[in-house]
């Protein structure tokens, strides 16, 4: 891993069978052509005067000094500016829960889950790459439940860009429906009468189709996108910035699916922010914990589980991870260490934090919070952060039944819910999308 200063970053793919690119055509491909995932070739280091001065430094300005580094000369530092003060305009708060555990808050923005941050910023730099494209622009996704709220709403009203979100019919909650349906303009929800498995194999066909390419620049917003895992690096600076005893850093637990949210938080602390220690808080899908505890990594069928967003059985972000402790296992262990945590176990966790604390956990923040307290009663003296990645009334069914109350919709999505559907119902069938794209 090469550390220092950066003039001109570049990305490599960690297949190592592509050219290395800039951050704009990064952004563009998601994907290197040889399939890898895209890694920075420098990893920056922070300033110490913004660590120092991180109290009274705004948000955006934080923002602004983490980023600027990975997007190097591909957009103007003005519009780059612009573009973190729009992704990050909703607070960040950092809530103490009890004597040693605080809750960092992500669901404040839009779609109420953390992955807002990211696709507000992916969309708004594609936004500026694809201002002069010569064919018309579409981004295309399968959802099977967040990502495609958070897409959404990310891209919605962007100029010349037209969003095309296929989900499974009668598979995604209402709320995360109406998230995808209510938009209109250029966001199109596809219904598809279908499993989550058909909807991507749809959209990986269409990638592939000659006549599609011809005609459209088709472009995916999935999270391995250089543009949506940098900016989760914010979370861990505002989590620093709020934190009282700086001489005594967190021990931050990450709710994890895919990794790429824990992985930013590893470069932050490779760039030189203070962690204690980082906890990889798994539901039963615990491929990376497995490897953690026992240094053989070795990818497993999807469980489904009360925390769906993390129900990933061979995360795509275990590779960056990997990058950047050099695949040494050991130095990895050195500060991660994982739990796994089943679905009983969550629903205790959520039940017992509303009863002592009178605070209302997700099923996701529940596998942070107990993590994070597991690992404080082996390492008494510790105090840490874990990251509450979505609001509790996005999963009414099980906190109701957790807590035994009625959770009440807030005000934003009551008026979501009485929105029309606007979905176009289709069969899962290659062709008829394709004519569905081709005369977009
Ligand atoms: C996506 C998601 C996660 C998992 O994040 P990864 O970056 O994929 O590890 C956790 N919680 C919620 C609510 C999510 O939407």
């Amino acid at each position: 891993m090469n550390k220092g200063n950066v003039v001109d970053m570049k990305y490599y793919s960690l297949n190592k069978h592509s050219p290395v690119v800039d951050f704009k055509e990064a952004t563009i491909r998601g994907l290197a052509p040889d399939k890898g995932l895209y890694f920075p070739s420098i990893i920056p280091r922070i300033d110490d005067s913004l660590l120092l001065n991180i109290e009274n430094t705004p948000n955006e300005e934080i923002a602004f000094k983490v980023i600027m580094p990975f997007v190097g000369k591909t957009i103007t530092p003005e519009k780059v500016f612009e573009i973190v003060s729009e992704t990050i305009n909703f607070p960040i708060p950092l809530y103490q829960v009890n004597k040693n555990i605080f809750s960092l808050e992500l669901f404040h923005g839009p779609t109420m889950a953390f992955k807002d941050v990211g696709a507000r910023f992916m969309s708004r730099c594609l936004g500026e790459f694809v201002k002069d494209a010569a064919k018309k622009v579409v981004v295309l996704v399968a959802t099977s439940g967040d990502t495609g709220g958070a897409v959404a709403n990310g891209f919605y009203g962007e100029d010349n860009i037209e969003v095309v979100i296929l989900y499974p019919s009668g598979k995604v909650s209402p709320v995360q429906e109406m998230q995808l349906c209510a938009l209109g303009k250029n966001i199109h929800a596809l219904e598809i009468d279908g499993s989550f498995d058909d909807c991507q194999s749809m959209v990986k066909k269409a990638f592939s189709d000659t006549d599609i390419n011809k005609n459209l620049f088709l472009t995916s917003a999935n999270s391995i996108n250089v543009a949506r895992w940098l900016p989760q690096q914010f979370y861990y600076f505002f989590a620093y910035k709020q934190w009282k005893e700086k001489e005594h850093p967190p021990v931050i637990a990450v709710p994890s699916g895919n990794f790429g949210n824990l992985c930013a938080g590893m470069l932050a602390y490779c760039s030189g922010l203070p962690v204690h220690h980082f906890i990889a808080a798994c539901n039963a899908n615990d491929a990376v914990a497995q490897y953690l505890i026992k240094g053989i990594y070795y990818p497993k069928p999807v469980k489904h589980t009360f925390s769906n967003a993390m129900d990933v059985g061979d995360p795509s972000n275990f590779v960056r991870i990997m990058e950047l402790f050099e695949n040494d296992h050991k130095q990895l262990l050195k500060i991660t260490s994982a739990f796994s945590i089943s679905d009983e176990d969550t629903m205790v966790t959520i039940k017992k934090v509303f009863h002592d604390q009178q605070y209302t956990l997700d099923p996701h923040g529940a596998i942070g919070y107990m993590a994070l307290e597991k690992y404080l009663e082996s390492n008494p003296g510790l105090k840490g952060i874990f990251l509450e990645t979505a609001h509790p009334v996005k999963f009414p069914g099980i906190v109701e039944k957790a807590c035994g109350i009625k959770i009440k919709l807030p005000s934003q999505l009551e008026t979501l819910m009485q929105q029309p559907k606007l979905a176009l119902a289709m069969k899962a069938e290659f062709s008829v999308l394709k004519d569905y794209l081709m005369g977009i």
